[in-house]
């Protein structure tokens, strides 16, 4: 595979995007495929003219028909290269984890880190990767060799188990990859707190690394708030809310895993459980219960799951968003705190704020923002690579 005798040309005036470094080569781009590819092998990527553009891993299925690995001719696409630019990420991430006050970490964040295809992340020595495309697939087992080696973690679980592998032909596969199995519960300590990550059968890898930063903000707002955390999973916002001196929270989620996770979570931190009230249930559902008893809260967190993963999704999302954000403005006190947010990568920014304005005009409240928050630092996005930004929040004041 080190060599690639390889060679897609793109169509006439397709090479733009490519020589501005995005690193996704659409199948409506490419003119011509040449030699037998397998999925996952180096493909030398040509102009119409046949200047050369870059190395790309193949996805013969894939509307992503390649994504590139680099943009040098002179620098093959081995081992040699996967253990420089792993080296370099996790050189840039050892900062992180002091500055962050956590031993859990997304070590590898795909397109961002020059690693198309590839998440990994490290929670307290146990790291868990994601293969996601057809070209880290092919180097799974290297990949996960140089990752022991460079980490001295001690071991790595696959977790590929992600929608977007169905888009590639690749199969659903999860269990443990090398070195030693991890415990059922690995325990993580985050901005002073801990918590329980079922690494084999939580959310996306275990847990929610990208919320880590705002879930700091959320501590650092609450005290003498009563909260209401919807969408809280194992707890995170919960737990941060607590501990920042919140006089009350009530945590809703549709998933019992999840929250039986939570409850052992608040013990784990010998955190006040009379202030804590569970609620297995439909969000949707229980704001407007909530808003039928008349219930008011100082302080409301929205985290919901992804609504629109492509922009093709985007109007139901929006609606989604719409619903929440309207029932969770009309449950405010006055002054209090909507921190709202979304993870669809196909719902911008500004569409998003628009939508919150909406909401916010329909619940006839007016707000201001007063911060936006997004994902964290080990979820980095490169200038070449926008999409890399998914989680945008508001914190918005209601009057
Ligand atoms: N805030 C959390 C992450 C939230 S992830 C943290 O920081 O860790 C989204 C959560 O929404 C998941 O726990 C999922 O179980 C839950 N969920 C998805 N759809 C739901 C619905 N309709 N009602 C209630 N919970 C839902």
């Amino acid at each position: 595979m080190a060599v690639a005798m390889l060679e897609m040309r793109l169509k006439p005036g397709r090479e733009k995007s490519v020589l501005r470094r995005h690193p996704w080569v659409f199948s409506g781009a490419v003119a011509h495929v040449h030699g037998e590819h397998a999925a996952g092998e180096t493909t030398r990527l040509l102009s119409h003219a046949g200047e050369f553009l870059g190395w790309g891993a193949y996805s013969p299925i894939s509307q992503i028909q390649a994504r590139i690995w680099n943009w040098d001719a002179d620098e093959l696409i081995d081992e040699d290269f996967f253990c420089r630019r792993l080296r370099k990420i996790l050189s840039q991430r050892k900062l992180l984890f002091q500055s962050e006050c956590t031993d859990a970490l997304r070590l590898v964040y795909g397109e961002s880190d020059g690693l198309p295809g590839l998440i990994v992340d490290s929670y307290a020595g146990v790291l868990v990767a994601q293969f996601l495309s057809c070209g880290p697939e092919a180097w799974r087992i290297q990949l996960a060799q140089m990752l022991l080696e460079l980490t001295g973690a001690d071991s790595v679980y696959e977790r590929s188990d992600a929608d977007v592998r169905k888009l590639e032909g690749l199969p659903m596969r999860c269990g443990q990859l090398l070195g030693s199995d991890p415990p059922a519960v690995q325990v993580i300590q985050e901005s002073g707190l801990i918590y329980g990550v079922d690494v084999r059968a939580g959310h996306k890898t275990g847990f929610y690394l990208d919320q880590r930063t705002n879930r700091r903000r959320v501590r650092s707002l609450a005290a003498g708030r009563e909260v209401l955390d919807c969408f809280c999973y194992t707890g995170g916002f919960t737990l941060s809310a607590l501990d920042g001196g919140a006089s009350k929270v009530l945590a809703v989620d549709s998933s019992p895993d999840a929250l039986a996770q939570a409850q052992k979570n608040l013990l784990l931190n010998q955190l006040d459980g009379s202030r804590v009230e569970w609620l297995q249930e439909d969000v949707f559902k229980a704001l407007r219960a909530l808003r039928d008893r008349g219930r008011l809260f100082d302080m409301i967190i929205l985290d919901p799951p992804k609504f629109a993963p492509t922009a093709a999704q985007a109007q139901n999302a929006a609606r989604g968003y719409k619903d929440i954000n309207l029932l969770a403005f009309k449950l405010l006190r006055p002054g209090g705190l909507l921190v709202t947010y979304s993870c669809s990568g196909g719902v911008g920014e500004d569409l998003f704020q628009k939508i919150v304005a909406g909401a916010a005009l329909d619940a006839n409240v007016d707000g201001c923002i007063l911060e936006r928050l997004y994902q964290g630092p080990d979820h980095p996005v490169a200038l070449s690579f926008p999409e890399g930004l998914y989680l945008k929040g508001l914190v918005v004041q209601v009057a």
